[in-house]
């Protein structure tokens, strides 16, 4: 029985050995290292010992020597073999060990310290992104033309149109056409008009021209005059490009990386259908939207009496869903300022809309498509 000899396993690479490493012992003659092998026995002179890390974690400690035939590394492959090499290391050894070990805790700082800033950068980036949010989406804005913001459009109808019952063809979806022509005639955007079946008062606009109006509005007005006005007040939100803002902003950071990008496909764009509900305009759009609707009505020639009157009834109205005017709290303040533009500047009436609208909405009634409330 002797004393046990202080050794540690190690994982041996070099020249001419198995490139995955073999196992042998390692252990320290004097101040020189003893690496012992099936394959054969090393004595390396302290002088010739290197200490790095490395590894595929760059963790790993490797005592490295060259010799003849070439480098041979010898890595100390566990917490246990690591620290009977501390212990069983000579001065020299143990001096270069330390100073290895503190520029790899460095390092492994340096790392960490530049992930922190890189975490605060994205933060700042994003807290940018958050205050400038609105000059973002202008810049974004200004930067669509006509022809992208009218495929835009076409994008959304076509994503919403699978889940829209449309009227395509008899007097009704005529009669919105004909009046929506009137009001469009001198513009640069290509307008379509939607009669889709739905009970509700609802009407709304698309960037680039589509509008929707839902039987419920048409059944709710009294003349072509009142559809007149509401597709006036409709057609300003395209002309002014309210729509397309909004759009814009909803979607933030996508909808300004798809500008960057010169993209207007679907995949960058995503389900804008699914945006549209919470397309909620300012007051002041509304307002803007309001008096430009007056001003369109004006170069058409229709009397804005019917813009008012159905305003008016809408303020009263409990069950409209549309942003038109009922719900707002601002909705008298609105009518008033309606009223006040219409004194101000009256309108020279042109020939007045030929379109029967008692026949228009019996011919709902009738249709066997429509379920609305035909009492109205
Ligand atoms: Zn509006």
């Amino acid at each position: 029985m002797g004393i046990p000899v202080p050794e540690f396993k190690v994982l041996l690479y070099g020249p001419s050995l198995h490139p995955s490493g073999i196992r042998a012992r390692a252990r320290f003659e004097g101040d020189s290292l003893a690496v012992t092998a099936h394959k054969g026995f090393f004595l390396v002179p302290p002088h010739l010992i290197n200490l790095r890390t490395g590894g595929f974690d760059g963790r790993q400690w490797l005592i490295t020597w060259a010799a003849q035939e070439g480098t041979y590394s010898a890595m100390l492959q566990s917490e246990e073999a690591l620290e009977a090499f501390i212990q069983l290391a000579p001065e020299e050894i143990g001096r270069q060990f330390r100073q290895t070990h503190k520029s790899q805790l460095l390092t492994g700082r340096r790392v960490i310290i530049g992930l922190i800033v890189l975490a605060l950068l994205v933060l700042l980036i994003l807290g940018l992104f958050q205050v400038n949010a609105d000059r973002l989406s202008l810049w974004a804005v200004s930067h669509i033309n006509q022809e992208q913001e009218e495929k835009l459009g076409d994008l959304i109808y076509a994503q919403m149109r699978p889940s829209l019952k449309v009227l395509e063809t008899g007097v009704t979806p005529a009669a919105v056409r004909a009046i929506g022509k009137r009001l469009t005639a001198e513009s640069n955007y290509h307008y379509q008009f939607h009669v889709v079946v739905d009970p509700r008062i609802n009407a709304y606009a698309l960037p680039g021209g589509h509008i929707v109006v839902y039987t419920g509005l048409i059944n709710a007005a009294s003349s072509a005059g009142e559809a007149a006005g509401v597709l006036a007040h409709e057609i300003s939100h395209v002309e002014k490009r309210h729509a397309l803002r909004n759009m814009v902003h909803a979607l933030g950071l996508r909808a300004i990386l798809g500008v960057a990008l010169g993209n207007y496909s679907g995949g960058v764009w995503g389900n804008l259908a699914e945006h549209l509900g919470s397309l909620n305009y300012s007051r002041e759009l509304e307002s803007e939207a309001d008096m430009e609707g007056l001003e369109t009505l004006h170069r058409a020639g229709i009397a804005a009496n019917g813009m008012e009157t159905f305003f008016a009834k809408m303020t009263q109205w409990e069950n409209a869903t549309t942003h038109l005017l009922s719900r707002h709290p601002a909705g008298d303040e609105r009518l008033a300022a309606l009223r006040a533009a219409i004194a101000r500047q009256p309108i020279e009436a042109g020939p007045p809309l030929q379109i029967d609208w008692e026949q228009i909405k019996s011919d709902l009634c009738d249709s066997a498509q429509n379920q609305p409330d035909c009492s109205v």
